[in-house]
């Protein structure tokens, strides 16, 4: 079985320690792929050269994480924007980006400002995007919703939405990402899962955050996918080899990564 984990920071210094021997378990387990969205200005060396160390491993996405939209946004686009346009060429998302309302809900403004431009890379590079949202999918929505005449594909990443949000998002082609918290009793996602469409969901592990089930609490890595694979599984009734080719093959064509 070959799986792919669509969103995971292991360029991080959580794993500073054993990032070799984290991909090394990922293989083991047959995750074949990581593909890394970026934070901020300052995570960007690393996980290029991460890239570069495991070019048929890992890749790239690059954007500004809405928790990190401060009041120098705009200068640090401009920094980020000569990045991708120097990298084009292995780049194969703008993430991750969006607005988050959890943390800070006082800048929702320059969030907005800062995903919208970000968007327009998106579409001018004809790349995907890799979308965070928290407390903040009716801003979300209006804000994605100007672009959908105009061929923006991506992922809503960490999906912990209702049914009725699943359905508005697949419903335009987005994509949804499920981690470990469809493997949380309660957590509201796992009862959704088998009104998915399937053709539109990938898995993520977004580690180091939301370890699924029984590692909750603990550092996630990425040889955890199959574990979060084995919820879907169940609410999909289908073999575990399934979700996999199901997932895996969602994955390429929204990234179009290998
Ligand atoms: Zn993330």
């Amino acid at each position: 079985m070959n799986w792919i984990d669509t969103h995971t920071h292991i360029y991080l210094p959580e794993f500073e320690q054993d990032r070799n021997e984290v991909i090394e378990r990922a293989k083991e387990v047959g995750v074949e792929h990581l593909l890394l969205p970026n934070v901020d200005l300052s995570t960007v060396d690393d996980l290029l050269a991460l890239c570069d160390q495991n070019p048929q491993t890992c890749f790239p996405m690059i954007g500004l994480h809405p928790c990190s939209v401060k009041e120098d946004f705009r200068e640090v686009l401009e920094k980020l924007k000569v990045i991708i346009e120097t990298e084009r060429t292995r780049i194969i998302a703008i993430g991750e980006i969006g607005v988050d309302l959890y943390w800070d809900a006082s800048t929702l403004k320059i969030q907005e400002e800062a995903f919208r431009q970000q968007i327009e890379w998106a579409l001018t590079y004809e790349l995907p995007i890799a979308v965070h949202i928290r407390n903040a999918f009716e801003d979300t929505l209006r804000i994605v919703q100007d672009y959908d005449d105009r061929g923006l594909r991506g992922v809503f990443h960490c999906f912990t939405g209702n049914a009725e949000q699943a359905k508005w998002l697949q419903s335009r082609g987005y994509y949804l990402g499920i981690g470990g918290v469809a493997t949380f009793k309660n957590g509201g996602v796992r009862e959704i899962l088998h009104l998915l469409d399937q053709s539109l969901v990938i898995l993520e592990t977004d580690a180091p955050y939301l370890a699924p089930t029984p590692f909750r609490g603990k550092r996630n890595e990425p040889m955890h996918i199959p574990r979060i694979a084995e919820t879907l599984a169940e609410a999909w009734n289908a073999p575990l080899n399934q979700v996999a080719e199901i997932t895996s093959n969602n994955a390429k064509r929204l990234f179009n990564h290998a």
